[in-house]
């Protein structure tokens, strides 16, 4: 009996151990779209969702349109600040190609609408060859 409950824990402990291994390898900080890195700080408090939205938003060009805005609309955007490093690869032709750019970003935690963007620096990097 005590053997079984012994066994028991010790698969609990693994697969809980197997849990954190798995989600901290999905939380990257960089997310790539197409040829831009947009890369968020160590220490950003958005979920995967509102960076993913924040990411398009700073690539695409602000849509304006969020699926998830709703709770919002009633109650208000929750904003916090956010520094954000995006990079262009193979922005120009000639070296150096890669154009990189810092962002302050005042974005809603709850639905990634982008409320005010000030580019902070932007310089041509030494990255791709
Ligand atoms: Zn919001
Ligand atoms: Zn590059």
């Amino acid at each position: 009996m005590m053997k079984k409950i012994w066994t028991l824990i010790i698969i609990c402990l693994i697969s809980v151990s197997m849990c954190f291994a798995s989600s901290s390898a999905v939380f990257a900080s960089t997310l790539s779209i197409g040829n831009t890195d947009v890369i968020f700080d160590d220490t950003c408090i958005l979920s995967d969702d509102v960076k993913q939205h924040v990411a398009e938003s700073l690539v695409y060009g602000n849509s304006g349109i969020s699926t998830y805005g709703l709770s919002c609309t009633i109650f208000g955007h929750n904003s916090t600040t956010e520094y954000i490093t995006t990079v262009t690869h193979y922005a120009k032709n000639t070296y150096p190609k890669c154009f990189e750019e810092i962002w302050e970003l005042e974005v809603c935690s709850k639905c990634g609408e982008t409320l005010t963007e000030t580019r902070i620096s932007y310089c041509y990097i030494n990255c791709c060859l």
